[in-house]
């Protein structure tokens, strides 16, 4: 098959960091950069505006989910998931693999697919590398992803080996599969910026954590003609020395003019790791999730607004924050309205945690521009010892 551009802008690099711009069709996505999670066309307790104010440009959605409820069909005749949710820009859609493996109660693996049972209702599905291509295509996402075979990050080798083989495998059908109803029209600009009309597809490299299952799944997916690489089978469970020695033997066998996104992983430390390893992209449900506990991010470390500490506080969750919570609200108002368990806290806390993550990436792209990203991340690690 033969190469193909993509349609990412590097614009500086410090040691193995990048700072860039991927272009999709619903706009430009500034990188390093953190995507909320918007599974099933929803970021938790937030709005599309909501989500525009904290600065925003790309939100994760889920094949596996949207394809069962309200099903790949329904959107395609509502207009699309960007109509339908009301976001103007640009949305990626994990193919599903994941789910299958983790929601799923059935599973069958055959070389066409996966057969699986919705965890709603039980009915019985089949997933192909092609079927699911044509789901995102009705979904009508920016960015694709390839079906994947996960399988846990300490399974045995010969397992792991298995699984990269069929994940290669599906790989090269689905990528056949989107140039058959893609033809590639990238326009490269003077100024080095790009013209995307169309979806671009993401390949994903799994290899759990073994150095030559990652080196071969890294090699194998840079010859075929992609857009970019999710690396999956990562952050699920395996320790932080596990995933830098995985990263070690992945990104630099991947092509440096092509995007890098690690798939779910969200917490500051991890994040600045990856990007020390190269890697561009983002997502992960932490900082909503924890929202909803009461827990706040502050580039000083957590707090949890529970804490009785607060009732009185008159300050706001982050000194210089510049989100809508910050702005308007103090710590003793927010800790009441949890201890009433009034629902505006999940969006106020929200709000706040994810503000907190873009503005740490544009922190980041701006210390890879000055060079200084090394001391950078010293300095947010030292925070969230
Ligand atoms: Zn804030």
């Amino acid at each position: 098959m033969t190469q193909i551009i993509s349609p990412f802008q590097i614009l500086a690099t410090d040691g193995k960091a990048r700072r860039g711009k991927l272009y999709t069709k619903h706009g430009v996505i500034n990188t390093p950069v953190f995507m909320p999670v918007a599974t099933q066309g929803c970021v938790k307790a937030l709005t599309d505006e909501d989500l525009r104010n904290v600065g925003a440009e790309c939100l994760l959605s889920n094949t596996y989910h949207l394809f069962l409820r309200p099903t790949a069909d329904f959107l395609a005749n509502m207009g699309g998931l960007h109509k339908f949710m009301n976001w103007d820009r640009s949305i990626l859609t994990d193919s599903g693999g994941f789910q299958v493996y983790s929601l799923s109660q059935f599973r069958k693996i055959t070389e066409e697919g996966v057969w699986f049972k919705s965890h709603h209702d039980g009915s019985k599905h089949f997933f192909t590398p092609e079927s699911v291509i044509e789901a995102e295509q009705k979904i009508g996402s920016d960015i694709w992803t390839c079906l994947d075979m996960l399988i846990p990050a300490q399974s045995k080798k010969a397992d792991a080996k298995k699984a990269l083989e069929l994940t290669k495998r599906w790989a090269e059908r689905a990528v056949k599969k989107y140039h058959s109803i893609v033809p590639q029209q990238i326009v490269k600009n003077e100024d080095g910026s790009f013209t995307v009309p169309h979806s671009l597809i993401f390949g994903i490299i799994q290899g759990a954590i073994y150095d030559d299952l990652r080196k071969d799944a890294s090699q194998t997916m840079a010859k075929l003609p992609l857009h970019g690489f999710c690396i999956g089978g990562l952050s699920v469970g395996e320790t932080r020395e596990e995933m830098n020695f995985a990263l070690t033997h992945t990104t630099p066998y991947l092509p440096p003019e092509k995007p890098r996104y690690l798939m779910g992983l969200g917490t500051p430390q991890e994040i600045l790791d990856c990007i020390a390893h190269g890697v561009d992209m983002f997502d992960c449900v932490w900082p909503t999730r924890v929202a909803r506990n009461g827990q706040v991010m502050t580039r000083n470390g957590k707090l949890n607004i529970k804490n009785l500490a607060y009732r009185n506080d008159t300050k706001p969750l982050e000194e210089g924050c510049d989100c809508f919570t910050c702005k308007h609200y103090s710590r003793a108002y927010l800790s009441h309205l949890f201890r009433c368990g009034e629902l505006t806290s999940h969006r106020l806390l929200s709000i706040h945690n994810i503000r907190f993550l873009t503005r740490l990436m544009q922190d980041t792209r701006t210390a890879i521009e000055q060079g200084v990203f090394a001391k950078f991340k010293e300095e947010v690690d030292k925070a969230y010892k």
